[in-house]
């Protein structure tokens, strides 16, 4: 029996659960955590701010599907990183946020850098609670890990007292789970007289559409998904997070023809995706106002939010698709639905197609975006942030793997490219991952490209400079108050001051040779890309597609 303190505790139950990464600003009291963590093994990366430690923590879990851990100090600290929790919550991403805080037995007296910290991570969290006990430290890590990743993913957190982590206990008082993953994960079926109600309504309808949201991409549907649309000549389009489930090649994939396939289908079979206000709410006039929808969801109180579906299965989306793959009896009459996508799809093509290619100096997002996708392998994590840049990035950055784009979804939180890119870089270290930031987006999180200098992750940071807040200037209301006159921020400098590679872009051609360099050199790179102010999304075809602050 030896005598240890609960930090240790904490390092030796996170490696037993596989942990072999922490996301950490240090400080008091948590030190003795990150001491044990690194010799333990456990790789500790060092971050400016704890908003973006947690965002990475969050960013890696729904990269390689596992509990990413952020450890934080008290106070500040742990409320700094509450914006990141609401993140995850809003994305459904698990992460487990631990915080020191105060001592137990001086709680309520003000003790240094108490706060309520529980009461704050709770409207953002599967559980927060304090940790009470040095011994029960495994049932409180396995129990919160477990919470984290069952049913609907989201964010737990743990409130570690200065003495719970700091006092001694012998490591034969510390009881509780066994930590470790189970070798295959449960998976919930749906009901099959649902399933089967599902398919005769999907074969009855004469203009079906799949939506494919980040919940199918959790699920790592991606062989039942393509055998579903494929085997019946379903179209198909991706959330903003859901693209990759099938690749964005795939014939059937009508994202390019989004606005009408949304407004024009009769059916929709919703897999892992909610009607929140990325997909209107699902109501008119995004939709047809007598459109029929099956939903599938693992979380049963979804169903039926914002729009009753007409069948409601609850369960994990890729064994609902392999249920409804059994009862499919071969293709559906939609050649003429196809057609219609096609011709849509086509035409949209070639509105942007000339975009892409303008040689304007300074180049539009499009071109930006252009430039990116040339130079990216099928299996580069692409990162976004930035209102404009997000939605034009949406239609030409191809993805072709599931889990491999991350932007601000739901949230519409600016500041998570930096983190979450951080984060995809930790969890596919051999992997391209680019990060393609607004230049106000990037202020949130600037600091932190020291971390990826520091740890040497070889990011490459793309800030699409356009030198003002807001998409650009809006030429019927003349610049926003927050435009400013004065030369391009130097933002490649911020790099350069870290020691990476900072580099200022003014036109396509040394972008696109400063983007080959910056993946050959495989070092963290910073490309400062001047942007025309005027450059926006394409014109949207109704003033309720382009509000103010609504990305898609
Ligand atoms: P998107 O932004 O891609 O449209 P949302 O975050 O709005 O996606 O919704 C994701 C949905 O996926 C959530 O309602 C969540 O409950 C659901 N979900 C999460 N995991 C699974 C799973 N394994 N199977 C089915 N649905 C899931």
């Amino acid at each position: 029996m030896r005598e240890v303190v609960g930090g240790q505790v904490v390092a030796d139950v996170l490696r037993q659960a596989n942990v072999r990464h922490v996301f950490e600003v240090p400080g008091e009291p948590i030190t003795p955590i990150l001491k044990a963590c690194r010799a333990a093994g456990i790789e500790c990366y060092t971050f400016r701010h704890e908003q973006a430690a947690s965002m990475a923590a969050q960013a890696l879990s729904y990269a390689r599907k596992e509990v990413g851990v952020a450890v934080v100090p008290s106070g500040p600290g742990m409320i700094n990183a509450v914006t990141g929790l609401y993140t995850a919550w809003a994305n459904c991403w698990p992460m487990l946020l631990i915080g020191g805080n105060g001592s137990s037995n001086l709680r309520g007296l003000g003790d240094f850098q108490e706060a309520p910290q529980v009461e704050a991570a709770k409207p953002f969290t599967k559980w927060a609670t304090v940790v009470d006990q040095c011994e029960r430290i495994p049932y409180f890590i396995g129990t919160a890990i477990a919470k984290a990743v069952s049913g609907r993913p989201g964010p737990v957190y743990l409130d570690f007292p200065a003495d719970i982590i700091s006092d001694p206990v012998t490591d034969g008082e510390v009881t509780g789970l066994d930590v470790s993953s189970p070798e295959v994960a449960p998976r919930a079926l749906g009901d099959p007289v649902l399933i089967e109600n599902a398919m005769a309504k999907i074969a009855r309808a004469s203009r079906p559409l799949l939506i494919l949201g980040k919940g199918a991409a959790w699920s790592d549907c991606a062989d039942s998904a393509r055998s579903f649309v494929e085997s019946l000549q379903l179209p198909f389009l991706p959330s903003p997070m859901g693209k990759g489930v099938i690749p964005d090649d795939h014939p059937l994939c009508f994202g390019g023809a989004r606005s009408y396939a949304l407004r024009n289908a009769d059916l929709i079979v919703l897999i892992g995706a909610r009607l929140n206000w990325i997909f209107h709410f699902g109501r008119p006039p995004r939709f047809a106002p007598d459109v029929k929808l099956i939903q599938v969801d693992i979380e049963p109180a979804e169903l039926g939010n914002s729009m009753k579906p007409d069948v409601g299965i609850v369960g994990d989306a890729d064994a609902v698709l392999k249920q409804l793959l059994a009862q499919a009896t071969g293709p559906l009459d939609t050649t003429h639905w196809i057609d219609c996508l096609s011709a849509e799809r086509s035409k949209n093509g070639e509105q942007i197609r000339s975009m892409m290619e303008s040689c304007d100096s300074p180049m539009n997002l499009y071109r930006l975006c252009f430039e990116i996708n040339r130079t990216l392998d099928s299996g580069a994590t692409v990162v976004v942030d930035g209102e404009a840049t997000q939605a034009v990035s949406r239609s030409v950055l191809k993805q072709y793997l599931p889990r491999h784009r991350l932007d601000s979804g739901v949230s519409g939180c600016m500041g998570v490219a930096v983190p979450y890119a951080i984060g995809a870089q930790v969890a596919r270290p051999d992997k391209q991952v680019v990060c393609l930031t607004g230049d106000y987006a990037f202020g949130w999180s600037a600091m932190d490209v020291d971390t990826a200098v520091r740890h040497a992750l070889p990011i490459v940071f793309v800030v699409s400079n356009n030198n003002t807040i807001n998409a650009g200037v809006d030429p019927a209301a003349g610049p926003s108050p927050s435009a400013h006159e004065a030369p391009p921020t130097g933002y490649h400098k911020i790099m350069q001051a870290f020691g990476g590679n900072g580099v200022l872009v003014a036109d396509a051609a040394e972008l696109r040779a400063a983007l080959e360099l910056a993946w050959k050199r495989r070092e963290p790179t910073l490309l400062n890309v001047l942007v025309d102010a005027r450059s926006e999304r394409k014109q949207q075809p109704y003033p309720w597609l382009a509000r103010r602050g609504r990305m898609y």
